[in-house]
């Protein structure tokens, strides 16, 4: 954990943690090259505790915990902290909306004005000499809206190569956006239950939460070779058999979400490809039949949590694609680190756009960079 918490913080370029021994620069690079097993084997020995762990070197990609650069996956998923605790995650009160409900109250205040349900159809650009400059975006609804600067958090292949018209962008900086590798194998489901789920390994003592429901709950993954073959599975164009599944009950802590006694369940499920070898995730067989294994590998270590479902919503990558515009929900794999996504030499170097004008640095905060 001490070695997580230097590497953090050289990846967020604090000076201090950049002066690291040599010991822990090569740790440090292993991290961020090897294979996530490798760093697993090298620090645990339980097999069911190195699952556990790795199912956050696989989240929210096609890769498997065997791949080179998985381990940078896990390091990204531990190193983050919350009120000043290290490896933790939070609960946003009253959803995750209320980030968005927040950010648009403070704006607000500030004198900012916000349009909702508008979507862009175009961001407009004029040439300038050698440059294309943004002058603002069309709406689908026809109005035009002049800024000097567009600053866009769709992902890079909806931002430059939707509503950029290709000619404003230099061949060589749209030629990386388009190589950029969206694949991945999550379907989240947002669950309405009507009783909390109860562990065969820590029963519920009473109808109140226990802290067995605060943290994340990884289910299914007993072993690395179980995780590589759920992975391996949907490389061929499988749903995995046996999932790999995290469970959140953020009802369990956040009262305003959910009625009295009843609860919200979030499961992060690996591994579902994009496209399917055999059917169609639009095909309600094809939903239905792997909705249900997700529920009967739960219910094998929580019965009774089929028949407490009240109700369900399943998001396969097309459907965060269709309903989100979150272009495939792209890959965290080392390929796409840092400065890897899509910018171009000249840019690095000046620490600026070109032809795209402004609205390049804002399109890089996102899409580019903040993904999960
Ligand atoms: C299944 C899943 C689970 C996740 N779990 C977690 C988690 O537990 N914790 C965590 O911290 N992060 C999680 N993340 C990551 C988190 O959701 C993202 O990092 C975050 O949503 C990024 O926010 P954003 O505003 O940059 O982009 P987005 O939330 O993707 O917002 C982009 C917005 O742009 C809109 N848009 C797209 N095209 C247009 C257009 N042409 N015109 C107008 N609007 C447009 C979209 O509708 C969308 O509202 C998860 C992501 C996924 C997919």
């Amino acid at each position: 954990m001490r070695s997580f918490s230097i590497f953090s913080s050289c990846l967020v370029g604090n000076r201090e943690a950049i002066n690291l021994s040599i010991c822990n620069r090569i740790d440090l690079v292993e991290f961020l090259v090897a294979p996530a097993s490798k760093v697993l084997d090298h620090w645990f020995e339980s097999d069911i505790l190195k699952a556990t762990l790795a199912t956050d070197a696989a989240i929210g990609s096609m890769a498997s915990i065997y791949s080179p650069g998985s381990g940078y996956v896990l390091l990204h998923h531990v190193m983050g902290e919350t009120n000043g605790a290290r490896g933790i995650w939070s609960y946003v009160e009253g959803g995750m909306g209320a980030v968005s409900t927040a950010l648009g109250k403070a704006a607000m205040e500030l004198g900012a004005t916000l349009v909702t349900n508008a979507e862009v159809n175009q961001i407009l650009t004029r040439e300038d000499y050698h440059n294309h400059l943004v002058t603002g975006v069309l709406l689908n609804d026809g109005t035009e809206v002049k800024a000097k600067a567009v600053l866009s958090n769709a992902t890079p292949y909806v931002t430059f190569q939707k509503l950029i018209s290709e000619g404003a962008l230099p061949d060589e900086y749209l030629q990386k956006v388009k190589s950029i590798d969206y694949r991945s194998g999550t379907t989240k489901f947002n669950v309405a239950v009507n009783k909390l789920p109860n562990f065969s390994v820590c029963p519920n003592t009473s109808e109140e939460p226990g802290v067995q429901h605060f943290g994340t709950i990884h289910i299914g993954a007993e072993s690395l070779t179980h995780i590589d073959v759920a992975c391996q599975e949907a490389w061929s164009g499988l749903p995995s058999q046996r999932p790999i599944i995290e469970m959140t009950i953020p009802s369990s802590l956040d009262k305003t979400i959910s009625p009295p006694g009843q609860h919200v369940i979030n499961l992060f499920v690996q591994y579902t490809p994009y496209e399917l070898k055999v059917g169609d995730w639009r095909s309600c067989s094809v939903r239905k039949k792997f909705s249900s294994s997700c529920f009967s590998l739960i219910e094998e270590y929580a019965p009774g949590f089929t028949s407490s479902i009240v109700d369900y919503e399943m998001l396969t990558p097309p459907d965060l694609e269709q309903v989100f515009g979150l272009t495939g929900h792209v890959d965290l794999i080392s390929n796409l680190m840092l400065t890897s996504r899509g910018e171009t030499d000249e840019r690095r170097e000046q620490g600026e756009t070109r032809k795209g004008g402004r609205a390049g640095r804002g399109q890089e905060g996102k899409g580019l960079g903040g993904r999960e």
